[in-house]
């Protein structure tokens, strides 16, 4: 599981996440919906390690993570922004979290190319990062976060360039990690309706605060207030 505890952080004068408490059972799927600039990607930075809450705590399964280093927190991260090494080819960046764990050269690439066939980019492993499009980077980056064997995955709108074909492959395939590897997973996303096909949980933010976490039939039905049904507006 992965838990925030009163999670805050100020940046200057302004409290961008405010005592944010918030579970994420082992093995479900959350989906962190909330406008532009409410604190979703800060969350996910936190979680991962890349930043620290400036008061709280994260804990992943039961542990507080700040105790554990980032590397060893079993967490993975797909960025809003893909962040691929520029100058390794899509196979090694997707080799490089199993090369980090010591695992030969051959067998990682082998591995790799696996993880690389499942986001359907088999045939651009040796292409360079900077010859993808964006959407393909995304799917590198998938791929790579997958390749770790996270416990726990943190995917930030990992969707967003993606044309409606692809991404509707993308949900078959998070249902497919989702039942071979299990992991617990936070999915950051604008868009509505992903959330409704890929979620067992629904968690609102809004300016930094969560106003409400459930069971997603429980969010379109009974909303808590109307700040979450405008966030969830539109949907049925
Ligand atoms: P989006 O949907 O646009 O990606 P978000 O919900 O992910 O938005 P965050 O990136 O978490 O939003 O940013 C939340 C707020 O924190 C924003 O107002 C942003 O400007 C501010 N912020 C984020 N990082 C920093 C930083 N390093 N220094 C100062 N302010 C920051
Ligand atoms: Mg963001």
């Amino acid at each position: 599981s992965l838990t925030f505890d009163r999670v805050s952080r100020m940046f200057g004068q302004s409290e961008v996440l405010s005592d944010v408490s918030l579970t994420v059972p082992a093995r479900s799927l959350v989906a962190l919906l909330g406008a532009s600039g409410s604190g979703k990607s800060t969350l996910l930075r936190i979680a991962s390690g890349l930043d620290a809450p400036s008061s709280g705590s994260v804990l992943v399964d039961g542990q507080d993570a700040s105790a554990v280093p980032a590397e060893n927190r079993g967490i993975a991260v797909v960025f809003q922004k893909p962040l691929l090494f520029p100058h390794l080819t899509v196979v090694d960046n997707v080799a490089f979290p199993a090369r980090m764990a010591g695992v030969t050269r051959r067998e990682a690439r082998s591995q790799a190319l696996e993880f690389l066939d499942l986001v359907q980019l088999g045939g651009f492993a040796r292409r360079m990062p900077g010859q993808l499009s964006g959407g393909q980077e995304q799917r590198v980056s998938l791929a790579r976060a997958l390749a770790a064997q996270p416990r726990i995955l943190l995917l930030d709108e990992p969707f967003s360039s993606l044309d409606s074909r692809l991404t509707d492959d993308m949900y078959e395939l998070v249902g497919k990690i989702r039942a071979e590897l299990e992991p617990t997973i936070v999915l950051v996303t604008h868009d509505r309706r992903e959330a409704s096909v890929l979620a067992d949980t629904i968690a609102v933010l809004d300016e930094g605060t969560i106003l409400q976490h459930g069971p997603v039939p429980e969010l379109h039905y009974q909303p808590a207030t109307r700040a979450v049904n405008r966030i969830l507006g539109g949907l049925n």
